[in-house]
């Protein structure tokens, strides 16, 4: 058995790039370490706050969603509002649609659900067949992009201070790195300035491995959905990145921590 290298616990973790292993516990407390430094930086919750946080019943926003509640639950000043959108993916979301209800009830924060058909008249899967019959692609990206419009709106009507996003590491990393490689400058803005939108954007998750929300998410009791990958994920130039950035991070332990951190070292304009 090898033990945890703060109380000799049994370890359920080694982490590559800091040489620690830990058990449950004082894991836990890493992981709300880094979820506190991340929000800390944004100033959000040195104040009162209503944050409206994405949920979409997967294992990042639920691990967000506990993370959140477990952190300001003893702060009055500060209210949490789940927000869901349906898209309209049949044999997909309403599974997780349920799956973050529960959660959400059960850690007795109030949730709104938007949907896509009543805002723009149409589902992704509706998207999904028009595009194929008219050749065009990707539905992945309208939904993106629609799914961005509506969590804004949500925010507003909610009045939120700001809306936490369930972004790992390796998703702010692979962005960085994939928008360096296509010359989109804009899109790196956008990860320097959290605020492009008209809601204030925080990501509590920017320090945290994938890999580690996964363990953090399982220690919660949150397990995976079955059938949990999205018919129409797209985008295969951020599925070649996220490839390349993780045998260079598995090779070079440390290495998503670099990357966002020499890119949080660029002064905001
Ligand atoms: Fe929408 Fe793409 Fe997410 Fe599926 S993977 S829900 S299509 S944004």
């Amino acid at each position: 058995m090898t033990g945890c290298d703060k109380c000799r616990a049994r370890a359920v973790i080694y982490q590559k790039y800091s040489g620690m292993h830990l058990c449950p516990a004082h894991f836990e407390d890493d992981v709300r370490r880094k979820i506190r430094e991340s929000i800390r930086e944004t100033g959000v919750f040195a104040r009162p706050a209503r944050v409206a946080v994405a949920l979409d019943g997967g294992k990042n926003s639920s691990a967000m969603l506990c993370a959140l509640k477990a952190l300001f639950s003893k702060r009055r000043d500060v209210e949490l509002i789940a927000v869901m959108i349906d898209e309209g993916i049949e044999g997909y979301r309403p599974q997780r649609l349920v799956a973050a209800r529960a959660l959400a009830d059960g850690l007795e924060i109030p949730c709104v659900i938007k949907s896509l058909k009543d805002a723009v008249g149409l589902t992704i899967d509706e998207v999904a067949s028009r595009d194929a019959r008219d050749h065009a692609h990707d539905p992945c990206r309208v939904c993106k992009a629609l799914r961005d419009i509506l969590l804004n709106g949500a925010a507003r009507e909610l009045e939120a201070d700001a809306l936490a996003t369930g972004h790992s590491l390796d998703d702010c990393a692979r962005a960085i790195l994939q928008s360096y490689l296509s010359g989109d400058i804009d899109g790196l803005l956008k990860q320097i300035r959290q605020n492009t939108g008209e809601v204030f954007r925080i990501k509590p998750l920017r320090r945290v491995p994938e890999s580690e929300i996964a363990l953090y998410a399982a220690l919660q009791g949150i397990h995976p959905i079955v059938g949990g990958v999205c018919p129409y994920k797209g985008e295969a130039m951020a599925a070649e990145v996220k490839d390349v950035l993780d045998g260079f991070d598995d090779r070079h332990p440390g290495t998503k921590y670099s990357l966002l951190r020499s890119f949080d070292r660029i002064p905001i304009q």
